[in-house]
């Protein structure tokens, strides 16, 4: 197949914004493509040589790009950049530099070979793939290959191309429509492609199956181990009343884990990671990997979750940043392992053992979740209650902020509520907090015991747990775990420290319902900064007073590194200073 045929269509697309006139030109160039090249037209207009899930992407930097079009046209590379100055892009320097090039040669247009699609592809494969020593001229020369042989209008979709800057504005929803139109009309089969290309998100695969089957064959693209499905999505209501209504009276509520979303394929051999954009995470998260193979009990599997960092001291959830590094090197990320490790908790299965079960409702799909699993440090259950009590619900969403999640997923127990793949609906229904409340100031607070450390911090203490002074009733409230911000001697240093304060129960005067490891007599004052200061079923700081049954905590705190030794303990932040923080800095987040 001609380039040109492909290249007068991009054309035609960019000079238009209109969804229906684009769906128009794609269905005119599919009637004009062979069914053994259509998956390659199909990735070309989407600026790519696979489905993005395969990693192989298209980039090459702009001065090698420029350093082809010299190759190609004699043009100096000093030229090029001043007409990219002029035109913006390197497309339509390259274009320009054709036409140059076709004027000043002597150039018999009879004699002139037309570049295929097939030859364009081959090279762009060749660039995409080539590594190693001499790679970047094997680039340059291959790309000058494809320029001597291009057509103006070619030169400029061929050198945006190979930069991974085409960019047409096609959605894929669009090449969807204009497959349906080109090989059938019909709406089953529009709906049939969308469904198919949900749980298979190969166009090119999808196309070319339509071309040479016809519709069965598209029925017969199924899910596959090792290819991503699109993910199932959530709407959002305004309060847990109105979500709890449209979920007619009862529903699953899961913590809403503020992580990063992972579908984990787990073969025999083989496990797949992938984003919810359906990148391939595999190496990135070699840990998780590992973590999942163990858990699972089955042959294959695919699953849903979302990984979140986690304290190793504490084992608190931390904000997803601190993994955002683990996109480096190798070494870089068994570094990040090391400090940051994080927990894959799992909210569902997809497939089993051959056994597509996007169709189950979601009950079935967690009973099987938690029969094929086998929780572990590293892969737990999305933790979750069913209920229709509207207090216990908020009760459990306060719980969530707690422990550091965003709020919570209701989901639908219903028969209706299969897996939707790529779909947004009210199957799943999120509720977020819709305030934060940000700490401005450092506060003082007192330590009451401590738990055991461990891993690196074995022999010493993973956190302390500390109180804010209620003089009123002249206790000791406790209001976090405290294991960030310590400098390592200051960590080796702390059982000393309190050695002389320890105590075998609780003190009198410390209210707390958590379980402390040791107990120390309340003495010592630290000054802590925290990112906000949350409602807690947890903590006993000021409970009872801003909700029943609910007192406040602080999120994410950090020794600031400062011993308030000039300060007795009934000298620490008071609850009531805390209750006014809290409603003093109530800001809006959405
Ligand atoms: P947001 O920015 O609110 O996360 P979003 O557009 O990224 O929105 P939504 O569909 O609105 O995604 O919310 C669902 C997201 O919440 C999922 O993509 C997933 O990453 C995350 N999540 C955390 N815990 C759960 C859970 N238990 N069930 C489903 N999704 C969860």
């Amino acid at each position: 197949m001609e380039y040109k045929i492909i290249a007068e269509t991009y054309s035609k697309i960019e000079s238009t914004t209109k969804r229906l006139e684009m769906t128009d030109y794609l269905v005119e160039l599919f009637h004009n493509t062979p069914e053994d090249v259509i998956d390659k037209v199909i990735y070309l207009t989407q600026g790519k040589l696979y489905p993005d899930y395969m990693g192989i992407e298209l980039g090459l930097a702009e001065k090698l790009a420029m350093r082809g079009i010299t190759k190609a046209t004699g043009i100096k590379e000093k030229t090029l950049g001043e007409m990219l100055k002029k035109y913006g892009d390197l497309g339509s320097v390259a274009e320009e530099a054709i036409k140059k090039k076709r004027q000043t040669t002597l150039f018999s247009f009879e004699e002139e070979k037309n570049l295929t699609v097939e030859k364009v592809y081959e090279n762009f494969e060749k660039i995409a793939k080539a590594e190693g020593p001499g790679s970047q001229d094997r680039k340059i020369q291959l790309l000058a290959e494809l320029l001597n042989l291009a057509k103006p209008i070619e030169a400029k979709y061929i050198v945006r191309t190979v930069e991974g800057k085409l960019r047409l504005g096609i959605a894929d929803m669009t090449i969807l429509d204009a497959l349906s139109i080109a090989y059938g009309r019909t709406k089953e089969l529009r709906s049939l492609v969308e469904r198919t290309y949900n749980i298979h998100p190969d166009l090119g695969y999808i196309a070319k199956k339509l071309a040479k089957e016809g519709i069965d064959g598209v029925k017969d693209i199924k899910i596959e181990l090792g290819i991503p499905i699109r993910a199932m999505l959530a709407e959002r209501l305004p309060s847990l009343e109105e979500i709890l209504a449209k979920m007619g009276g009862k529903a699953a509520f899961e913590y809403k884990y503020d992580g990063m979303r992972i579908q984990g394929h787990v073969g025999k051999d083989k496990v797949w990671l992938y984003s919810r954009r359906l990148e391939n995470l595999t190496s990135q998260f070699p840990d998780v990997v590992e973590a999942l193979k163990e858990a699972f009990q089955g042959k294959e599997g695919i699953f849903d979750g979302e990984a979140v960092p986690v304290d190793i001291h504490t084992g608190e959830l931390l904000p997803f940043q601190v993994v955002s590094h683990r996109r480096g090197r190798k070494y870089e990320i068994e570094k990040a392992i090391e400090d940051y490790p994080v927990v894959l908790f799992l909210f569902d299965i997809i497939y089993l053992d051959g056994e597509d079960l996007t169709s189950k409702p979601y009950p079935e799909r967690r009973k099987i979740l938690e029969r094929v699993i086998n929780p572990t440090e590293r892969v737990k259950f999305a933790h979750r209650i069913v209920s229709s009590d509207i207090g216990e619900i908020r009760e459990f969403f306060n719980k969530a902020i707690e422990d550091g999640c965003e709020g919570l997923v209701a989901k639908s127990i219903g028969k209706e509520s299969i897996y939707r793949a790529g779909a947004r609906e009210f199957l799943w229904i999120k509720y977020k907090r819709d305030y934060k409340v940000e700490m401005g100031d450092t506060v003082d607070l007192v330590v009451v015991g401590a738990f055991a450390g461990k891993g690196k911090r074995k022999g010493t203490y993973g956190a302390l747990l500390m109180a804010a002074y209620n003089p009123e009733k002249d206790r000791f409230e406790t209001v976090c775990k405290l294991g960030s911000g310590f400098t390592d001697e200051q960590l080796a240093y702390l059982p000393r420290k309190f050695e002389d304060l320890k105590i075998e129960n609780k003190h009198p005067r410390v209210w707390s319902e958590m379980e402390a490891d040791y107990w120390f007599v309340p003495k010592v004052v630290l000054e802590v900064i925290g990112a906000e200061i949350t409602l807690s079923p947890t903590h006993t700081c000021a409970r009872d007073v801003i909700e029943k049954g609910t007192g406040l905590a602080i999120r994410f705190p950090r020794f600031t590194g400062r011993w308030r030794d000039d300060k007795s303990p009934e000298e620490a932040t008071t609850t009531k200073e805390l209750i006014e923080m809290y409603k003093n800095q109530i800001k809006k987040i959405r």
